[in-house]
């Protein structure tokens, strides 16, 4: 039998990670088994489902590369095929029809549940079941004559040959349902794998309250596709061991819906910014250049860092500059806007200055006039070398008095700001020693204004 399983949403508005990591669980299974992922928009309430509310399934599908085979099934196309089937059910007595309000405004069809008690083996939960005085008859067609999501998904599932359905355990209730109507219909029942909810640190299904909820909001907050789709694929699976960074390959190979686990699945923020940042440090100079001169661009940083290369050097290309740069930050960054949001001073003379570390470290005694000498230093070594920044840095701490790390310190606050950032000797090395020279001298002169 070669496997056949579909993603089927109901696009609502934005897409929801809960949904699109069923998404993710199906097109893994399907492409282990070389089988077929499709996909179903269960288009039909009118309401809810607008043009923008089915472009944002798909754009996130695309986004996150999942590419599916066949062409979509629109749900709302098969209204015949579902009152057809009711009809048929109607005949052979698995259903009757009924005015329900008793008000004469028109009968709807109600389907006949079979008096026997429905038990399935569900590839995640086990066996269940659920006994026959537990469940009702249920409407399938209401009586303005549209079929009801059981009918209208069941009906769609034959159709579109669907062996195997993978989907949230807020679903294992209707699934009796689903297996009785399967019966009905002389339909062969498919496997069924529920896969658990996903929940916040309380353990509470997880919503936009919790933070970013929707697929858009991990977009727009920097983070890749291949990671939301790494960090979901993990959120109820395990491919065993230790392993959590895995390539799509990988995952393709080693997934197994017997290693789908049953107990909620918890979405922990700070380990989808960690993998974030393995990410980024695995990708090559180009590729995490061309993402960073996006975001830099985007916030007028670009100009920015050709305008202060033209005022003071170091004598190099705008490229070769960034790239010095990003050698430095590719490891520090987590997400792209990090570079921007971290290490403006790279990029503009008008950075961010963090008022109290300046204080702290530039408060102290001795510590403005070793900054002066060490400046004059600086100024006439153009290019400015690490060793050669190190070697001033530590002779003037020395004659000054004063360790090293106060030093340090001292001058990385001048120079960018801040008081984190990458080895201060490279850092200025980049950054060059006429720029290194001008930005301590208008501290200091800052300094004085403040002293007085
Ligand atoms: N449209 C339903 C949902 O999004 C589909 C459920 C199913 O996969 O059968 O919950």
């Amino acid at each position: 039998m070669s496997v056949r399983v579909r993603f089927a949403p109901s696009p609502t508005g934005e897409v929801h990670i809960g949904n699109i990591r069923t998404a993710i669980y199906n097109w893994l299974f399907a492409r282990h088994e070389r089988g077929k992922f499709l996909l179903r928009i269960e288009d039909t309430d009118r309401e809810r489902s607008t043009p923008e509310a089915v472009r944002a399934v798909l754009d996130a599908m695309n986004w996150l590369g999942l590419d599916y085979d066949e062409e979509p099934l629109y749900q709302s196309t098969r209204l015949a095929a579902h009152v057809q089937a009711a009809e048929r059910l109607l005949q052979t007595g698995h259903a009757y029809k009924e005015d329900k309000g008793g008000t004469g405004q028109g009968e709807c069809v109600v389907f006949r549940m079979p008096g026997t008690d429905v038990a399935y083996h569900d590839e995640v939960k086990g066996d269940l079941r659920k006994e026959a005085k537990d469940m009702k008859d249920f409407v399938i067609v209401r009586s303005d004559g549209t079929p009801v999501f059981h009918l209208a998904n069941v009906v769609d599932d034959i159709e579109m040959g669907i062996t195997h359905i993978l989907r949230g355990d807020d679903h294992v209730e209707n699934t009796y349902r689903h297996i009785a109507l399967y019966r009905a219909l002389e339909a062969a029942v498919p496997h069924y794998a529920h896969l658990p909810m996903i929940v916040n640190a309380q353990g509470k299904p997880y919503s936009k309250r919790d933070g970013a909820a929707f697929v858009g909001d991990f977009k727009e907050q920097g983070y890749l596709p291949d990671v939301l789709f790494n960090f979901l694929s993990l959120l109820g699976w395990s491919p065993g061991g230790d392993r959590e960074v895995l390539t799509r390959e990988e995952m393709v190979a080693l997934f197994d819906l017997a290693r789908i686990n049953s107990a909620p699945a918890r979405m922990d923020m700070e380990k989808l910014l960690w993998m974030n940042g393995e990410y980024i440090r695995a990708q090559s100079p180009e590729t995490f250049a061309r993402h960073c001169r996006a975001v830099l661009e985007q916030r007028g940083l670009w100009g920015a860092m050709c305008g202060s290369l033209a005022d003071y050097g170091p004598g190099i290309e705008p490229e070769v500059y960034f790239r010095r740069v990003l050698a430095l930050m590719q490891v520090r960054v987590k997400r792209y806007p990090d570079l921007a949001d971290q290490a403006p001073y790279f990029f503009t003379e008008d950075y961010p200055c963090d008022a109290k570390a300046m204080r702290k470290r530039l408060g102290k005694p001795g510590v403005p006039e070793a900054v002066r000498l060490l400046r004059e230093r600086y100024a006439g070594a153009d290019p400015l070398t690490a060793a050669e920044a190190e070697q001033a840095l530590r002779e003037t701490a020395d004659a000054a008095g004063l360790g090293a790390g106060a030093l340090i310190h001292a001058v990385r606050v001048a120079v960018s700001g801040s008081s984190q950032g990458p080895g201060l000797f490279e850092m200025l090395d980049v950054l060059g020693g006429k720029r290194v020279a001008a930005r301590m001298a208008r501290t200091l002169s800052q300094l004085e204004k403040e002293g007085t």
